[in-house]
């Protein structure tokens, strides 16, 4: 297996801003696991043992840390440090209200435009499982999580410098990767992370490739040409058997006869208001770009945004009343489609099986020593 073959380690601490979606005012932060220095504008005040909880809220542009008996000082950093190298700490965010999350490392905390920014000082290992939970839930197989670890993985490390003028590397939304804390609910995330560690995927050229995935394609993937018009050799359509029986392989739904009329007007369609319902039929056997009546077209991508739909692959079927639109897949249908991936992974194909079988033409190659070759 190839991704035995790469380097056991790689250890460059990454800074992900944490409920960065969220402009958190104050917030709980916890112990659950081993003990934590706590540094005070770079100056050691205190022990943070298990089960300790300390208070940060903003006060006069200042941090104000306090412990369940009393206010501590006020500071523009304050940075958690964890003295154990499996520590676990837990943020839980006042306000606004958040739901608890728990992570590994340290964390650093600063006011950053009028809110608490926290960022998680973590190891690539932890943050990648973190990002593979979030992404892909917690009941597929070790190979399908080997494949998912290497896209996240690419994605991370093709996409350090995105919020560097922020301060801090990628963001914990969907903007960047989804990262809601250390991975909990399957071990075999952490094992698969581990596995592969230090491996990511080029393209032929040997550049890193774009790592994309979505939850189901409808039975084809769509070419990154076609979404974005992202051109890529190994983004191209698949035919993909693997995903048909899964629970969101297909959506329908009912528009009024007259709201589609409008819509179509408004986007420069011509016909007569005594049109015939069918003339408004459309159908995909393989995924188009466009729906087309007569001269006139929109692109699908546009009427998925504007019906808030979840793929562009669907058919139109009018009647005197309305239109049903029956769809197939969830999501922008580029790259992996995870449904299909997980299913391959449950009747033995293995992680790079799975990776060529979605992108074109790849290889699957050691982070670090492609770095070096560069440089
Ligand atoms: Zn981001
Ligand atoms: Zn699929």
């Amino acid at each position: 297996m190839l991704w035995a073959t790469c380097l056991p380690a790689y250890t460059q601490i990454l800074h992900i801003s944490l409920f960065n979606e969220s402009p958190v005012k104050s917030i709980v932060i916890s112990s659950l696991k081993g003990t934590y220095h706590i540094f005070g504008d770079s100056t050691l005040i205190m022990d943070q043992s298990q089960d300790d909880a300390m208070y940060i809220s903003i006060f006069n542009d200042r941090l104000l840390l306090r412990n369940s008996k009393a206010p501590i000082g006020n500071f523009v950093n304050i940075r958690f440090e964890a003295v154990d190298s499996d520590a676990v700490i837990r943020l839980s965010p006042v306000n606004p209200k958040a739901d608890a999350r728990q992570y590994n490392d340290n964390l650093s905390v600063s006011i950053a435009f009028g809110r608490i920014l926290l960022i998680n000082e973590v190891r690539p290992d932890f943050y990648i499982a973190g990002v593979v939970d979030a992404e892909a839930g917690p009941n597929a197989g070790a190979e399908f999580y080997k494949a998912q670890s290497i896209l996240v993985r690419t994605y991370l490390y093709t996409n350090l410098s995105r919020h560097l003028s922020e301060g801090f590397q990628l963001c914990d939304g969907v903007h960047c990767q989804a990262y809601r804390g250390r991975a909990v609910r399957n071990p075999i995330i952490v094992e698969a992370t581990r596995a592969t560690r230090d491996c990511v995927l080029v393209a032929r050229d040997s550049s890193f490739i774009n790592a994309v995935f979505h939850a189901n394609c409808g039975g084809e993937t769509e070419s990154g040409a076609n979404a974005w018009l992202n051109d890529k050799s190994y983004l191209v359509p698949v035919k993909d058997p693997f995903c048909a029986n899964s629970s969101s392989a297909r959506w329908t739904k009912s528009i009024l006869l007259d709201q589609w009329k409008t819509y179509l007007k408004s986007h420069g369609f011509k016909f007569t208001s005594e049109v015939a319902p069918n003339v408004f039929d459309f159908s995909q056997i393989n995924r188009k770009q466009y729906y087309r009546i007569g001269r006139d077209s929109i692109p699908l991508k546009q009427i998925r945004t504007d019906f808030q739909l979840k793929s562009t692959f669907f058919s139109v079927v009018a009647s005197a009343k309305d239109v049903t639109l029956n769809g197939r897949g969830f999501g922008h249908g580029v790259g992996l489609c995870q449904d299909g991936a997980m299913r391959m992974a449950k009747i033995g194909y293995s992680c790079e099986d799975i990776l060529k079988y979605y992108f074109k033409g790849i290889r699957i190659v050691r982070y670090s020593e492609y770095n070096r070759v560069k440089q």
